[in-house]
């Protein structure tokens, strides 16, 4: 797949995979591509080249997307700040059923305890922590199979980053979601990640298991800053 803006590609020929059930992680450098590469498989921005989803064809329009089971939770979380804890989850199931979007905010209530206390309240008023979890809980009330990540970390306490990451992994490990994140947290995101790809100026230039890339010193000093 390669995808850019105007005529220049800024992600040219990248492949990789997600299989069912497994977390990957996108690391990469700023301005490497990564957000480029997320919002071109969720179909935010045109791409070319091939993008399959249970071997289909990956549709070009987020709306489609996202019936064929794609979420996306963008980079700045995307909340509407406006709207209330409880509207915001409603928004992320817009393509359901009512009733099983009623069951669906108890889940994530239960699960995000905070936005099940504050569910009447405008997400603004909200931190920065529980308003990624609002973004990621939004994005699991469309019942995804793949929910694609932009930077959950950017902008949060180390502490709260570990709870966001430790959220995510029990999401995994109970109801099999596979995730695909972008993040610049390389050490926290390759401890979750089952595998991890590296992009640089816009190409991907290593792809492999993720507790390879944390052991191996060569490709930490290579792709990770020698962290
Ligand atoms: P970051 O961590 O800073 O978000 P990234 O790896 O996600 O970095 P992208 O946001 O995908 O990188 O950007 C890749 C390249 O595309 C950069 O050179 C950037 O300047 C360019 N770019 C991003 N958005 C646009 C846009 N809307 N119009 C034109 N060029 C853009």
């Amino acid at each position: 797949m390669s995808a850019g803006y105007g005529a220049a590609d800024v992600v040219h020929r990248i492949s990789l995979d997600v299989a069912e059930g497994e977390i990957a992680v996108v690391l990469g450098a700023n301005g490497a591509g990564k957000t480029t590469t997320l919002r071109a498989i969720s179909g935010v921005l045109a791409r070319s080249g091939v993008v399959q989803f249970d071997g289909r064809p990956m549709p070009t329009r987020p709306e489609d997307t996202v019936r064929v089971g794609l979420s996306m939770v963008p980079q700045g979380r995307g909340t509407l700040t406006e709207l209330t804890v409880l509207e915001n989850l409603l928004v992320g199931a817009a393509v359901r059923p009512r009733h099983e979007a009623d069951a669906d905010v108890e889940k994530w209530c239960g699960f995000f305890p905070v936005l099940g206390e504050r569910r009447e309240q405008k997400a603004g008023s909200l931190s920065g922590g529980e308003q990624q979890m609002l973004a990621i809980a939004r994005a699991l009330m469309a019942r995804p199979r793949l929910v694609l990540l932009d930077e959950p970390s950017l902008g949060l306490a180390p502490i709260v980053v570990q709870r966001v990451f430790a959220a995510l992994a029990d999401i995994n490990a109970t109801d099999g979601t596979s995730m695909l994140i972008v993040e610049q947290n390389a050490d926290l995101a390759l401890r979750l990640a089952r595998s991890a790809h590296v992009l640089e100026a816009g190409r991907l230039v290593a792809s492999g298991a993720a507790a390879d890339f944390l052991d191996d010193d060569r490709v930490r000093s290579a792709y990770l800053g020698g962290r």
